[in-house]
């Protein structure tokens, strides 16, 4: 793929990602969720979660592994715990399905949370923390998926590249948003470095062979390490327990006993939790949070994470996007 990029606004991205998923099999609502999502992405910079996905949605929608008309399906539990199923589509709408009702209970009560099965995960997670944010709550949200990576001290997978994301809501500001893979590198981004010819830092991953290599279509072929030798291996540990056994769904190696990798992104589990920091507390917390964040945002050199994304989202103009990939989806678009 070359390097050319052509110059997109945020509507003509919306547009053409939607209108590829339509022409490929996908509903209205699905269809609009997923370029929201794609959309947003662009927006705040997080390409590797833009429009560089839709060919990758679509081979789920063609070979019919996801469902492109799926209506997730919620159960109340007990009233502070949803069970969503996703019912094998994709994972944008079943997040707008079930925030409300998980942020209206948390508001309530505390805390919620909802166990998502059967749902195809294939985005970035700050959409949905920085939603319960919105509402004045903490998020936090866990998703596996396929075995790439291996864990300190190993050479063969068993983690997926296992995100968390976790959001802390501040009254009149944006959000404090994390949200990051427990792999040293998303595999989004090892693909793109691959495809553009980019080295990647020595120990991202290994080759095929167990060597550690900068190469990153290498690392495609071999397996991933996780960030910050044992203690990034704990978390995604960690990962692998909430996105799994805890909402009722697959560890990343089972993941993909059940999954043809070759028909589009795996099916699995996602955990979210919403807390409210006023409830648990008896406080308002945010004069106390805005001293926190004023003497961080003072320290030389550091920034809150979320803040590039936010900076990114204040320019509503048009995005710089590679050519090539447009070239696909427009090819897509039937
Ligand atoms: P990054 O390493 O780019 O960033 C991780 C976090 O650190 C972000 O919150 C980022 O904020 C913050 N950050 C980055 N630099 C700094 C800094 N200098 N100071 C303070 N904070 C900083 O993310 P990853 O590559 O690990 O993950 C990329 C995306 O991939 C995530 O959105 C994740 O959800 C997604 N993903 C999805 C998977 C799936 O199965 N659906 C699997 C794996 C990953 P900021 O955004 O402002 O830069």
């Amino acid at each position: 793929m070359s390097h050319l990029t052509i110059n997109l606004t945020l509507e003509e991205i919306y547009d053409l990602a939607k209108t590829a998923l339509l022409s490929q099999g996908a509903n209205e609502e699905n269809a609009a969720a997923i370029a929201n999502t794609v959309t947003i992405a662009e927006r705040d910079g997080a390409i590797s979660h833009g429009l560089f996905r839709i060919p990758g949605y679509i081979v789920g929608l063609q070979s019919k592994k996801v469902v492109g008309t799926a209506t997730p399906e919620i159960e109340e539990v007990t009233p502070i715990i949803f069970r969503c199923d996703a019912k094998n589509g994709y994972a944008p709408l079943t997040h707008e399905h079930c925030l409300p009702p998980l942020i209206d209970a948390a508001k309530k009560f505390g805390l919620a949370a909802v166990a998502i099965q059967n749902s195809h995960h294939f985005a970035a997670l700050w959409p949905e923390v920085e939603k319960m944010s919105e509402a004045g709550l903490i998020g936090l949200t866990t998703v596996s998926y396929l075995p790439w990576v291996a864990p300190a001290g190993g050479k063969t997978p068993i983690f997926g590249t296992n995100p968390m994301a976790f959001s802390w809501p501040r009254a009149g500001k944006n959000p404090v948003v994390i949200d990051m893979a427990t792999s040293s590198m998303a595999m989004g981004e090892v693909m793109i470095a691959a495809r553009d010819g980019y080295e990647v830092p020595l120990g991202t991953g290994l080759s095929e062979s167990g060597e550690l290599t900068t190469d990153a279509a290498e690392i495609v072929k071999g397996v991933l390490l996780p960030f910050g030798g044992h203690k990034g291996s704990a978390l995604a540990l960690m990962v692998e327990l909430l996105s799994g056994p805890l909402v009722g769904e697959t560890f990343s190696y089972e993941t993909q006993e059940r999954d043809k990798a070759e028909e589009g992104p795996a099916r699995g589990g996602q955990f979210i939790l919403a807390i409210s920091p006023d409830i648990l507390s008896g406080k308002n917390t945010s004069e106390q949070t805005d001293r926190f964040f004023e003497k961080y945002d003072a320290i030389e050199g550091a920034r809150t994470p979320g803040a590039r994304r936010h900076k990114n989202r204040e320019n509503s103009g048009p995005r710089s996007v590679n050519a090539d990939l447009v070239k696909t989806i427009e090819q897509l678009r039937t």
